[in-house]
């Protein structure tokens, strides 16, 4: 028998969790989480939970891999086999490594690579709880956790998903609506509202598909607002240390 609810949105506009159709999940993040990479963050949206490490610039081996103009970015998205109801098995699935490689060319307009030749960059996202979105979490928290490593950026990279229930747009989907809902669109973009992302399942018409992006660029602010507070936090924190003569 299927869960699939008989209605998404109410009589007064709210979705099951009680959000607005253009409302983002709660989320929070932290920066510098793990010790041993050169960047790291662990974020939380809704019930999402993604660590981000970055590792790099660093030589790349072996060096016939090695681009000589510039760095090369791998990044590996990655569910923990507890991030699920059902235990995922473990290691890389055609799922996974289609996202990685997506999310990996969802940095490569941003990250100025051409700094670094025959260096590479490695950006894992480790899933550690899935409730919907995690591509587009993992894309949040890599963003920040290249940033915490140091790695020269374009501009902040920010991500979210639009999708249609009950014939209506709405932004950013939890379980329910990503399960049985009629589209699901993830998409990243940079600060400047370039599109970096975006994968489309299910069906909307053009003129929807143009209001997807509208309401994914409101998402993505919003976000980009937590990132660039995530950021100034730690930076102010690190201004107020006092630096001693000894
Ligand atoms: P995203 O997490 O980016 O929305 P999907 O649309 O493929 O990606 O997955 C939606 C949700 O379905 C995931 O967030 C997760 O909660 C769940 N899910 C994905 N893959 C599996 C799996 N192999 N087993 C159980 N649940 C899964």
């Amino acid at each position: 028998m299927s869960d699939k609810p008989e209605k998404f949105i109410d009589e007064n506009g709210l979705r099951l969790d009680g959000r607005r159709v253009d409302e983002i999940r709660p989320m929070k993040m932290e920066i510098g989480v793990l010790s041993r990479a050169d960047g790291s963050c662990y974020l939380e949206w809704g019930k999402n939970k993604v660590l981000a490490a970055v590792y790099g610039p660093r030589e790349l081996h072996p060096r016939r891999l090695q681009k000589a103009d510039s760095a090369l970015i791998r990044y590996r998205y990655n569910m923990a086999a507890f991030s699920v109801e059902d235990r995922i098995r473990p290691g890389p699935s055609r799922r996974s490594i289609e996202i990685s490689k997506v999310s990996r060319e969802a940095f490569e307009p941003v990250v100025l690579t051409h700094l670094y030749p025959g260096a590479v960059i490695d950006v894992f996202a480790e899933v550690l709880q899935a409730d919907a979105g995690t591509r587009t979490a993992a894309i949040n928290a890599a963003c920040m956790a290249l940033a915490d490593a140091g790695i020269p950026m374009k501009g902040l990279v920010s991500a979210c998903a639009v999708g249609k229930v009950d014939g209506q747009l709405v932004l950013d989907l939890n379980k329910p609506e990503d399960n049985y809902g009629d589209a699901d669109i993830p998409m990243a973009m940079t600060s400047d509202g370039e599109i970096t992302l975006v994968q489309m399942d299910g069906d909307v018409t053009p003129e929807e598909f143009k209001q997807a992006i509208e309401m994914c660029k409101e998402g993505c602010r919003q976000i980009m607002e937590i990132q660039k507070e995530t950021l100034r936090n730690k930076f102010t924190k690190l201004d107020d240390v006092e630096i001693s003569d000894d």
